[in-house]
């Protein structure tokens, strides 16, 4: 290629994005230099401080502005539901469907053992931490209906099957193999209601 340096660097950065292949790199590198000097810095700005912001709730281990989240410390919340879902993306859709009022716990992931992702290195220890200092009826266990998200839940699940607490999995309304965060209002809504104890 015969761009300048800066240019490159900028291409560079933005086709490590996912989702963003070299030809959208190239048109948003060009977008970018296009703009205004305000809107660029605007824009590095937002990047800048979503990062430094962001902090993980210490209870959920979901990301936040605060420690704890807003969801775990609003006292309308029923904390002896516990939703485990994989990432912070599927709280949101959870919330669309607005028939969850309980708390939430995020994994940041699935045990994957072909991508070499095991147990510890996913929020399940902060899973169990946490049942010690809450007390807990159900735990709902929402991870996407995959073969990684299945294998996670039944996993947490024999974990826990010991301590006495209720856990269940959501119904299949959701389409195997498909994402939670996809997944419309009333799919989400149906599939809560007909979960099931595992
Ligand atoms: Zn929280």
């Amino acid at each position: 290629m015969n761009y300048t340096t800066p240019i490159n660097r900028l291409i560079d950065e933005f086709s490590k994005l996912p989702g963003i292949g070299k030809k959208t790199a190239q048109r948003l590198a060009f977008h970018v230099i296009n703009m205004n000097a305000n809107d660029v810095e605007s824009l590095s700005k937002a990047i800048i401080d979503a990062k430094k912001d962001i902090v993980y709730c210490g209870i959920c281990c979901n990301i936040s502005d605060s420690n704890p989240c807003s969801m775990c410390s609003n006292k309308n919340r029923d904390s002896s539901l516990i939703c485990v879902v994989e990432d912070p993306r599927d709280v949101l859709a959870m919330e669309r469907s607005r028939e969850f009022k309980g708390q939430y716990h995020v994994l940041h992931g699935v045990i994957s053992p072909m991508d070499g992702i095991g147990p510890d290195m996913i929020k399940i220890k902060e899973l169990i931490k946490r049942l010690s200092n809450q007390d807990v009826k159900e735990i709902i266990m929402a991870t996407n209906p995959t073969i990684e998200g299945e294998a996670t839940a039944m996993y947490i699940a024999r974990l826990l099957k010991p301590m006495g607490i209720k856990v269940t999995r959501i119904a299949h309304g959701l389409p195997v193999g498909g994402d939670l965060e996809y997944a419309d209002e009333v799919t989400i809504s149906k599939a809560l209601e007909g979960r099931r104890e595992i």
